[in-house]
């Protein structure tokens, strides 16, 4: 395994960093002060073809490797968090898709996904079942060659914005997470979106209810057999949460340029205060964990491109989701600690940096949960 970036890879990051600092960072703090999804980031995203990297090439994508991939979520999330869960999130409704749907399914829809002409978003969680996926109460039941769905889905990211959303529900309560099935069920068969929530961070990320009340969903529309969504969606998260590693590598590294370069022009007792050994101590340990995060992502991501040979994956997701949202969160605490009273100011961006932070420590499971899945590969 390699553990440097190929040429590709290198030139893609750099051909990133210039569209973020251009494209995508400028509108971060209006988007995040209105609480509005970011229209022009992601249209800008959607011109660059972002959409298709996480598409396999079959069906009309670019068919990137994931540590492209993690590339793209890191550069977006350096620039603008919520513009990079835009991008995210529809790979998280689509991964389903991708590997479990029929051919006709997916010929369908992955290639205007791929095209940006429409979104996806995963419904997994409910207000009453967050960790606890099999305490979900969503119902599917059989209709002749449809099913009635019935229920409510909690805290989904870009409801109402997306066309699409991968839904989890209960073909048989009592078998608990061996009742669960998955289904692809678009926004015109009747989903309802009574409610959104004002969120303390990624706050340009719509995140809302998604209601289902009798709807119909055809049979061809079922994602695997019955019974098989727990499996699914397990399946969806591991692949998916070494890029919210990127993510949160992402949040970290703006703290870290910003602040360095806050410290090189602010003034105390007659010096920058980038003299002071203290603080250079603190930026150093920043950008050491920062790295050393992005190492342990890119080797998850590297596992998923190989395709697991060792079954280390969960494990792996895992480690370098929680290790990089929590080096993301005291990364950005110490970047608002060397702006002083500045950087507890909208004025500069750090607190965003910070309350973005957050978000990654607690969706696609929180970090706690992250530790119940290392310690059972390591305990198995
Ligand atoms: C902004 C945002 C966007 C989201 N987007 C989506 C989305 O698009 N789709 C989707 O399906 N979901 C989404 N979620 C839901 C998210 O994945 C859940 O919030 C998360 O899984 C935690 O569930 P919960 O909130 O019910 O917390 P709970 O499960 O109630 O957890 C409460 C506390 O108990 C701890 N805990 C629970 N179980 C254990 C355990 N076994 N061991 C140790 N500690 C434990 C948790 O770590 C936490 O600290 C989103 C959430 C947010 C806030």
């Amino acid at each position: 395994m390699s553990f440097d970036l190929n040429p590709e890879q290198r030139a893609f990051r750099d051909v990133m960093r210039g569209f973020v600092d251009e494209r995508v960072a400028p509108h971060a703090e209006y988007y995040d002060r209105e609480q509005v999804f970011p229209q022009k980031s992601f249209d800008a995203c959607v011109e660059m073809d972002l959409p298709s990297l996480g598409v396999p090439e079959a069906y009309g994508g670019a068919g990137a490797d994931m540590i492209t991939q993690a590339i793209m979520a890191e550069e977006l999330a350096r620039g603008c968090a919520s513009t990079s869960v835009t991008m995210l999130i529809s790979k998280l409704g689509m991964l389903p898709i991708i590997n479990f749907a029929s051919e006709e399914i997916k010929h369908q829809y992955l290639p205007r996904i791929a095209k940006g002409d429409i979104q996806a978003s995963y419904c997994l969680s409910e207000a009453d079942a967050g960790s606890d996926v099999a305490a979900m109460r969503c119902r599917a039941v059989r209709d002749g060659d449809d099913y009635i769905l019935n229920g409510s889905k909690y805290w989904i990211t870009n409801a109402g914005v997306s066309d699409t959303y991968t839904v989890f529900a209960s073909t048989d309560p009592e078998a608990r997470s061996h009742g669960i099935t998955c289904f692809l069920v678009e926004k015109a068969w009747g989903l309802q979106f009574p409610k959104h929530e004002d969120k303390m961070g990624l706050r340009a990320s719509p995140t809302g209810e998604v209601v289902l009340r009798d709807v119909r969903v055809p049979m061809s529309h079922r994602i695997g057999a019955e019974g098989e969504g727990f499996k699914i969606a397990m399946h969806t998260l591991d692949r998916s949460r070494p890029t919210i590693g990127a993510q949160a590598v992402g949040i970290a590294q703006a703290s870290i340029d910003y602040a360095g370069s806050y410290m090189k022009g602010r003034k105390a007792f007659g010096a920058p205060i980038a003299d002071l050994q203290g603080l250079r101590f603190m930026l150093a340990d920043m950008a050491i964990r920062t790295e050393a995060a992005r190492a342990l992502v890119y080797r998850a991501c590297a596992t998923i491109d190989a395709g697991d040979p060792d079954n280390q994956l969960s494990y792996l997701g895992a480690a370098a989701k929680s290790f990089a949202s929590d080096t993301a969160m005291s990364v950005a605490v110490d970047a608002v600690q060397l702006l002083g009273g500045y950087g507890f100011t909208k004025e500069f961006p750090v607190e965003r940096f910070m309350r973005d932070a957050k978000i990654t420590q607690i969706y696609e499971g929180t970090n706690q949960v992250q530790r119940v899945v290392v310690a059972k590969h390591l305990l198995k």
